[in-house]
């Protein structure tokens, strides 16, 4: 049976951190499904949920591919249970991501029986890397081409410049 991952988060724009969790992922499970998921307590954010898609599927460029880009504003259980997934990644930044994520994994195995959460702890370079954190620095007037592939830089100046 094939072993389908579904990675979920904001991606509120995507980041190279984003990126290297992705791309391991798709090296354990015969296909990953990015979702961009709408969480209740991050309203609004600076890119639409169809923005967000976008900006993933032009980062990842068709380059890994058995990975997809969905989005869905529901439950994430419920998701993963249509879908047939055999897991939730995750990516674990510092430990401040713990205890949040901890809690998320217990109710989803609760709400999803037979679907595990797979923490992947980040790499060094981007452990202290977020998406707020892009916008930030970006909103700011600062560089962040170490920090979000090139294809999208464009995009996240455009929009923060318009917003300042
Ligand atoms: P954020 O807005 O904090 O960047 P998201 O909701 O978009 O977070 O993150 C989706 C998932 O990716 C979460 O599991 C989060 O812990 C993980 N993640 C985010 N940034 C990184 C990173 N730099 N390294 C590893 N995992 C990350």
């Amino acid at each position: 049976m094939e072993r389908l991952a579904v990675y979920p988060g904001s991606f509120d724009p995507v980041t190279n951190g984003h990126l290297d969790i992705i791309k391991r992922a798709a090296g354990m499970f015969d296909r990953v499904v990015v979702l961009v998921s709408y969480n209740a307590k991050k309203n609004g954010g600076t890119f639409t949920a169809e923005e967000r898609v976008e900006l993933l599927k032009r980062s990842l460029g068709g380059s890994i591919p058995n990975v997809t880009v969905d989005s869905y504003n529901g439950l994430l259980a419920d998701y993963v249970t249509k879908a047939g997934a055999s897991a939730i990644v995750k990516g674990l930044r510092a430990v401040s991501d713990f205890e949040d994520e901890f809690q998320q994994a217990l109710i989803n195995r609760q709400l999803a029986p037979g679907v595990d959460t797979v923490f992947l702890v980040s790499s060094l370079e981007y452990m202290y890397l977020s998406s707020s954190t892009v916008r930030e620095i970006c909103a700011l007037g600062g560089n962040i081409k170490n920090f979000v592939p090139e294809a999208i830089i464009g995009d996240i100046e455009e929009r923060l410049k318009k917003q300042n």
